[in-house]
C-alpha cells in the first residue's frame, strides 16, 4: 500500500495532475522535471513506529515510494546504509558529532542504485522492455544490475575515456554499451536519438521523474537513524543533483506527515574545480546554472556541465541557508585516501571532495565543534583505483 497518487510539474508551471500508470518524462508544457506527489493527508495517518521490523532497505518506506497496486518493487536490498559516526576522522577535522553515510555499501557501489530500484520498478511497471541512459559511470552499472534483476534489456552511453571498471561492470550485467566521444550531455543526446524511435525508456536523470524517489530514501534513512531529528549540515557531492533534490523533498514531506519538525538541514553543494555549474550559479545569485566548458574531473560522478533541476538544487542550498563550494582534483583524492585510513571506508573521489568541502567550513568556522555533520560517501572507490597513480 502506498500513498502514490499522480505526477506534477517541479517548477511554476504547476502542471499536472500526470497519471502514472502511463509513461511521463519532462513536463509537456515547460520541460522542466515532473515530481512524484502523495496524499500527504492521507500518509499522516502511517505512524513511524510501523517501521519496526522492516527490512533494512530503502523500500521500507514503500507507504512514500512510488508504487501503484499490485506492483512488487525491483530490488537488490539497496539503502539503509550504515551511518557511521566516524570520530577518529571527527578528531582530525575539529567536530565531535561527525557521521559518514556510507553509500558505497549499495548493491553496484554507490548511491546509483536507489534511484535505479526506484525507476526499473516503474518501468517494468509500465511494461518497458528496453532500459536506456547516458552514464558517468555508477549509473549505469546500476541501471544495468536492475534491468538485469527485472528481466529487462539495458542500452548504456558512456563517455569514451570513462574508467574502464564502469564499461566492464554495465556488460558483466549483460547490458549493451556504447561508447561516446563527448561528455555525459553529449551520450543523452545520442541516448536520446537512437531510442526514441524504438521506444527505449529513458532513465536520464531527473528527465526520468522516479530516480529522485529513490534518492530521497537518503532522507527518511538520516531521520531514522538519528531517531526523528536532522542532523545541521548534509555535505553533498553533487552533479545532476537527484539525491540533494530527493532529501530536500524527504524532509518536506516527513514534515507533512508528522515525522520530523520545521528544522533542515544547511545543504551543501561540493562540487569539482573543473565543473563547477552550481557554484558558480550559487555565487552570482542566478535561478539556473549556464553550461560549464570543457568539464574535468577525476570525480567521474560530479563532470555534469549542465543538470537538469539545477533550479530545485539552488533552491534547496538557499532555502537551507547551506552553501556551494568546488575543490580540486588534488583534495579530493588525497581526501579520500584520509577517509580510508582514518575510517576503513572505501571512498569515491566525490566522497573525499565532501571531506575537503568540510575542512574547509570548519577552517572559516561556519561549522562548530558541536553541530551534527554528514558527509556523503555517494560510492566506494573501487573503480577509481587508478586516481590514486595519477597524482
Ligand atoms: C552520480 C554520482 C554523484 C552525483 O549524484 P547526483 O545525485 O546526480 O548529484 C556523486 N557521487 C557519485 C559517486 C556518483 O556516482
Amino acid at each position: 500500500m502506498s500513498y502514490f497518487t499522480h505526477l506534477a510539474c517541479s517548477a511554476e508551471c504547476g502542471a499536472g495532475p500526470f497519471d502514472p500508470r502511463e509513461r511521463h518524462f519532462l513536463c509537456p508544457s515547460c520541460a522542466l522535471p515532473l515530481l512524484a506527489r502523495y496524499d500527504l493527508s492521507a500518509a499522516a495517518s502511517w505512524p513511524r513506529e510501523a517501521l519496526k521490523g522492516r527490512e533494512p532497505n530503502m523500500w521500507r518506506y514503500r507507504e512514500m515510494m512510488p508504487l501503484l497496486p499490485g506492483d512488487e518493487p525491483v530490488t537488490l536490498g539497496e539503502g539503509f546504509t550504515p551511518l557511521l559516526h566516524a570520530k577518529r576522522l571527527g578528531a582530525l577535522v575539529g567536530l565531535d558529532r561527525l557521521f559518514i553515510k556510507d553509500e558505497s555499501l549499495n548493491p553496484t557501489n554507490s548511491f546509483k542504485a536507489r534511484g535505479q530500484s526506484a525507476a526499473i520498478t516503474r518501468a517494468r511497471a509500465l511494461g518497458a522492455h528496453t532500459i536506456a541512459l547516458p552514464t558517468a559511470g555508477n549509473a549505469g552499472n546500476a541501471a544495468a544490475a536492475y534491468s538485469a534483476a527485472a528481466g529487462l534489456k539495458c542500452q548504456v552511453f558512456i563517455p569514451k575515456d570513462a574508467k574502464q571498471p564502469f564499461v566492464d561492470e554495465c556488460r558483466l550485467y549483460g547490458a549493451e554499451v556504447t561508447l561516446v566521444d563527448g561528455l555525459i550531455t553529449d551520450a543523452g543526446r545520442i541516448a536520446a536519438e537512437q531510442g526514441k524511435p524504438v521506444g527505449w525508456y529513458d532513465v536520464s536523470t531527473l528527465k526520468e521523474p522516479y530516480r529522485v524517489e529513490g534518492k530521497k530514501t537518503m532522507g527518511y534513512e538520516l531521520a531514522e537513524q538519528l531517531d526523528w531529528t536532522l542532523p545541521d549540515w548534509v555535505v553533498y557531492p553533487t552533479g545532476g543533483g537527484t539525491g540533494l533534490v530527493g532529501m530536500w523533498k524527504a524532509f518536506d514531506e516527513m514534515e507533512a506527515i508528522g515525522w520530523v519538525g520545521k528544522k533542515r538541514p544547511r545543504m551543501v553543494s561540493v562540487q569539482a574545480d573543473g565543473c563547477a555549474p552550481i557554484v558558480r550559479a550559487f555565487e552570482e545569485g542566478t535561478e539556473k546554472a549556464a553550461p560549464w566548458e570543457n568539464a574535468h574531473t577525476a570525480a567521474d560522478g560530479l563532470r555534469v556541465p549542465r543538470a537538469v533541476g539545477d533550479f530545485l538544487i539552488l533552491r534547496a542550498v538557499r532555502a537551507s541557508g547551506g552553501t556551494a563550494l568546488s575543490v580540486s582534483d588534488a583534495e579530493m583524492i588525497r581526501d579520500m585516501v584520509v577517509i580510508g585510513s582514518y575510517e576503513g571506508v572505501s571512498a569515491a573521489p566525490e566522497g573525499g571532495a565532501a571531506l575537503t568541502a568540510i575542512r574547509r567550513l570548519v577552517a572559516d568556522h561556519r561549522m562548530g565543534r558541536n553541530d551534527t555533520v554528514i558527509l556523503f560517501n555517494t560510492g566506494g572507490a573501487l573503480k577509481y583505483l587508478d586516481v590514486l597513480h595519477q597524482q
